[in-house]
């Protein structure tokens, strides 16, 4: 994306960074010179990270971990410090979603995704923002999503969860601007990942649906999405910080009387209809 390498040397650790868009992320890091940490729960991901981010050309380190284990975070970075000797940036990438009726949703379901998404963004942010914070410098990306504010309608847990760690963005970026600290999130709207397509959208049907909401028609790509990171993440971004980019195609703004667009012929009949049936 960048000809140059704008991330050379920079130690980019990214949270469920074996698969889906965590995985495209790294593998542009590792492409712009970042040297990578990812971690998850499932040693087949991480194995599929490594595959990717060594065929980019990248050095990786992966980790086991689950975010919703702080103690298990502290070990992981005493790991890349071990092995890298600093932490430039973190991704908090890893989420768990599904869709169900807020009035029906288990409350051990509530409670997984707010702890993967809120709590694991923040303890990843305060154990690995420590070390940001004794260099001096450093940065988090947030992976929000649009019903941070539009709200989520059949992802009541994921969409508050996502309105914390938009919070938290804003939040951290004028605390820790004084130890040179950036702080941004990017929204995407949906784009197709095993992870995503097999519980928002399982049927090809329902993906048409989706993408027919969105004003250019279409998902994004993972490559799209991970581009806006990589963006944020480069030195041509070293004045923004609190800020939350949209990837949408358009998608949030939209919404609302927005599905007029799809509609105006009918709309224009509709009026001229009425006009004639008062001049009457
Ligand atoms: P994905 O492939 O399912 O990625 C989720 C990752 O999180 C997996 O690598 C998973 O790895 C990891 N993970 C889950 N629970 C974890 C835990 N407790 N501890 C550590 N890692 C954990 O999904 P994706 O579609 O690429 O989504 C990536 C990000 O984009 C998420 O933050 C998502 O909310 C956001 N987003 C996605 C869309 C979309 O349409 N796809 C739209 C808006 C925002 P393990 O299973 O190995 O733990």
């Amino acid at each position: 994306m960048f000809k140059e390498a704008v991330l050379k040397d920079q130690v980019v650790v990214i949270t469920g960074g074996g698969t889906g868009l965590g995985k495209e992320i790294a593998k542009i890091c590792a492409e712009h010179g970042a040297r990578i940490a990812i971690c998850s729960r499932k040693p087949e991901h991480l194995e599929a990270g490594r595959a990717a981010i060594e065929a980019a050309g990248g050095e990786v380190l992966t980790g086991l971990v689950d975010v919703r284990e702080p103690a298990r975070i502290r070990t992981f970075t005493g790991e890349i410090m071990e092995r890298f000797g600093r932490i430039d940036v973190l991704v908090n990438n890893a989420a768990g979603n599904f869709i169900y009726p807020a009035e029906k949703l288990p409350l051990r379901g509530w409670k997984s995704v707010i702890d993967i998404v809120l709590n694991g963004a923040f303890y990843c942010s305060q154990i690995m923002g420590d070390r940001m914070i004794r260099q001096q410098q450093g940065q988090i990306l947030n992976i929000v999503a649009t019903y941070a504010w539009t709200g989520g309608p059949g992802t009541i847990h994921s969409a508050s969860a996502k309105a914390g760690v938009l919070a938290m963005t804003r939040t951290l970026a004028v605390e820790w601007a004084r130890y040179g600290i950036r702080v941004n999130a990017i929204a995407p709207g949906p784009f197709d990942t095993p992870g995503a397509s097999s519980r928002l959208w399982p049927t090809e049907e329902m993906q048409q649906a989706v993408a027919g909401e969105i004003p250019l028609k279409r998902f994004a790509s993972t490559e799209e999405v991970a581009r806006a990171a990589l963006y944020l993440l480069s030195p041509y971004a070293d004045y923004i910080t609190g800020e939350c980019l949209t990837i949408d195609g358009g998608g949030w703004l939209g919404k609302g009387i927005g599905h007029a667009v799809d509609h105006l012929d009918k709309f224009v009949e509709l009026r001229e209809a009425s006009k004639k049936a008062r001049l009457k």
